[in-house]
């Protein structure tokens, strides 16, 4: 078994990040001792926390890998019109249907192997992944045949390698006045260790647009996200970007910002990436308890978490399903019994899948279970195939 389920602290903890990023930054202002843990290792390996697998970010992955083949086929091929055998010809080449299958079933084993992954599965099947594909084709073609507008025929195709090397500002406004577009370009801004990966830069008629894919549901972060990645584009080419565009299934929105709005998200930073690291530079860093802490994927090793558990009414308790007991004595071969935070004694009953069995358990100075389910009486707690059980019995 990982040691992850059987360590309440970590064995090594994060140091603050080298370079940040978007998701970097996002994290640690939301919670700083989440982003730490979550880098922390639990075993000798030193290997970071893994996140538990999610069919909807595993299927996002998919379906925008085999858009991105769809749309690299499709700019080499000249940008054939839908309906067209070229265009045909490329579909069939790309094979989304076998690429998508043969994904889901390569995911599959990997969630399979993954040491946080008992009890995950992937319910979504290759038609309903080709069905979101060709929806969010269906929005996306028109504005790469835009955007490849002028182009000259001999550009390369689009992706660029995430490069180790920070590109240089001429390197980047060269390649986008000769290719038009850019895709999956790294930039790094020239004083602070930040750096971003850019879905896609593009000319138009009013200037630089950059724009960001999404498969999920819009969310109010994406345009902060926009915002950071124009601030890296403008700071390593000189060139203020004249809008971002979000692109999601259903819709685009589409931001824009002037050279000020930059110039103070820039000076923010100067003084807010010092912060964060010198908050993260003696652990534990401090948590920042919210609403987010009921999704938070290292809330099993989060003291807080638990002290704020333990203080909700019972009625609000019993709407989560998760449990720390302590003083944990088995009762049968299926079944422990436990004190919660108010000493009441807490039967668990573990289901026949349940990825951990009672006999690991007794003697545990605490057992901590996400993803549990209570009765109706709030008596008991049933553990099953989802639900992780973190603790050990002394050795
Ligand atoms: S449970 Fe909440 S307070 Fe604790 S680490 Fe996670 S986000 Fe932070």
């Amino acid at each position: 078994m990982h040691p992850l389920y059987t360590r309440l602290t970590p064995l090594t903890w994060a140091a603050p990040p080298e370079t940040w990023s978007y998701t970097t930054l996002r994290k640690v202002k939301q919670c700083p001792l989440a982003w730490q843990l979550g880098r922390s290792s639990f075993g000798d390996d030193g290997a970071p926390l893994p996140e538990r697998p999610a069919e909807a970010t595993v299927t996002g992955k998919l379906v925008h890998d085999v858009l991105d083949a769809l749309s690299r086929g499709l700019v080499a091929a000249g940008l054939p019109a839908r309906g067209t055998p070229g265009f045909a010809a490329v579909v069939r080449e790309v094979n989304p249907s076998a690429r998508l299958a043969a994904g889901l079933v390569r995911s599959a084993a990997r969630v399979a192997a993954h040491p946080r992954g008992y009890g995950v599965r992937l319910y979504a099947t290759a038609p309903e992944l080709y069905a979101r594909v060709a929806s969010l084709l269906q929005q996306h073609y028109p504005r790469l045949i835009a955007q490849h507008a002028g182009a000259p025929p001999d550009a390369a195709p689009p992706r660029q390698a995430p490069s180790a090397e920070p590109t240089g500002a001429l390197d980047l406004l060269g390649l986008l006045h000769h290719q038009h577009v850019l895709s999956e370009i790294e930039v790094r801004h020239p004083t602070f260790a930040l750096r971003g990966i850019l879905d896609s830069v593009y000319r138009s008629a009013e200037g630089t647009v950059i724009a960001d894919y999404k498969t999920g549901n819009p969310y109010d972060d994406h345009v902060h996200q926009l915002l950071l990645y124009a601030l890296l584009w403008y700071r390593t080419t000189g060139d203020v970007p004249a809008a971002g565009e979000i692109v999601y299934y259903s819709h685009t929105r589409r931001i824009t910002w002037t050279r000020d709005d930059l110039d103070e998200l820039d000076a923010d930073l100067e003084l807010e990436l010092p912060a964060y690291a010198a908050l993260l530079a003696h652990p534990p860093a401090t948590a920042r308890p919210g609403e987010h802490c009921g999704r938070c994927q290292t809330r099993a090793w989060c003291p807080v978490y638990w002290e704020e558990l333990a203080r909700c009414p019972p009625e609000a308790r019993l709407e989560r399903g998760d449990l720390e007991i302590v003083a944990v004595q088995l009762r049968d071969e299926e079944v422990i019994v436990g004190a919660d935070p108010d000493g009441c004694a807490i039967v668990v009953v573990f289901g026949a899948d349940a990825g951990r069995r009672p006999a690991e358990l007794v003697g545990a100075e605490r057992v901590r279970i996400l993803g549990g389910r209570w009765s109706e009486d709030g008596e008991s707690f049933a553990v099953g195939a989802r639900a992780e059980v973190f603790g050990a019995a002394p050795r």
